[in-house]
């Protein structure tokens, strides 16, 4: 009987050391202590067999057992419960050292983009900045600016006028262009002054690669005493360098345009081809940026500025053709389209 009581007390060890979780305790705790079968209660059972001298000794002996077992399967089961407590805090626990996720954030759209950039170049240079209004009138999209009164930008053809059966004064249109800033300016300030406008301008175009009815352009005007087209070039010039790189080159071809004389296009060096040749500039290695002019007498008179006294020059350019240069984009559609997997790149 003392014989069994060890054994028992011996696979009892073994097969506690293989129990590994709570299922496998509680197998072991019916095992040794159910009320029918259990190993334990059998060994008590049996004490009435066991001859009365030895009855205290095995009693001792199966008592200690007893004690034995519940201990130890009581020790085994709360160590499981801590395992199982420091498994799951470790799962759920915060690394403070990680990285923190970012927030996700918008992206300033590509002509948004340009714009700030020639903003914050021309504020280097000492000029303000005024949008100007996109409504306007006849006087300061095209009369004051000298447009002739048959000029054909003047016609219903490619200018959106409101309200064209007004009986009343001269109809309000959407600014052809942002050169309305210049008058405004004009009038409301002595020179010298120094403008940057930038903003919407709408014309009858087609939906094309290239056009579109609305887009975006940026003019400069500067008025000063003994200005002459050398500081004109001189100012394109370091504007292209610092939207296109310093590498870029830049060439004046004789054109024309109402509100200045002379007037000129202006060709940058191609950046795609650094001035080879390539498909994006027909193989010419120059690419037309902007127009360009010194102020027309007759404009400086229309504001009131004696052209005797001081002179000027003005230079506008589309943002979006800029846009679509510096990021190579190839259709104008794709910049007013605001699908997000195109302005999520910039
Ligand atoms: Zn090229």
């Amino acid at each position: 009987m003392l014989d069994d009581i060890t054994r028992v007390g011996e696979d009892f060890d073994t097969e506690l050391e293989g129990a590994s979780d709570v299922k496998a305790l509680d197998e072991l705790r019916v095992k040794y202590f159910g009320r029918k079968g259990g190993l334990i209660p059998a060994l008590f059972g049996r004490l009435k067999e066991v001859p009365k001298e030895q009855k205290k000794d095995v009693g001792d002996a199966l008592n200690k057992l007893r004690d034995r077992l519940e201990e130890s399967l009581k020790e085994k089961s709360e160590r499981i419960a801590a395992d199982e407590a420091r498994r799951k805090e470790s799962r759920e626990h915060v690394d403070i050292t990680l990285p923190g996720r970012r927030p996700r954030l918008g992206s300033l759209h590509p002509i948004t983009l340009v714009r700030l950039r020639m903003e914050e170049v021309f504020r280097e240079m000492g000029y303000s900045i005024d949008p100007g209004p996109e409504i306007e009138s006849d006087w300061y999209n095209f009369e004051a600016l000298n447009f002739t009164p048959d000029h054909p930008a003047r016609d219903t053809q490619d200018t959106f006028f409101l309200d064209a059966n007004a009986k009343e004064g001269t109809p309000l249109l959407l600014r052809t262009h942002t050169s309305n800033v210049q008058i405004r300016t004009m009038e409301k300030f002595k020179p010298p002054v120094k403008v940057l406008s930038c903003g919407r301008v709408y014309r009858r175009d087609e939906i094309t690669m290239r056009r579109s009815p609305m887009f975006h352009q940026a003019e400069a005007l500067l008025v000063d005493k003994g200005i002459h087209i050398g500081h004109m070039r001189a100012t394109i010039e370091h504007f292209i360098r610092r939207i296109f790189g310093e590498e870029a080159q830049i060439r004046l071809r004789p054109s024309f345009f109402p509100f200045t004389e002379p007037s000129a296009e202006v060709d940058m060096s191609c950046f795609f081809c650094k001035g080879k040749g390539c498909g994006t500039c027909s193989q010419t290695g120059w690419m037309e940026i902007l127009g360009c002019g010194m102020v027309h007498p007759q404009v400086l008179r229309n504001v009131g500025i004696d052209p005797e006294e001081w002179s000027g020059f003005a230079f506008g350019m589309g943002i979006d053709r800029v846009a679509m240069l510096k990021y190579d984009i190839p259709n104008i559609r794709t910049l007013f389209e605001n699908d997000l997997r195109v302005l999520q790149q910039f």
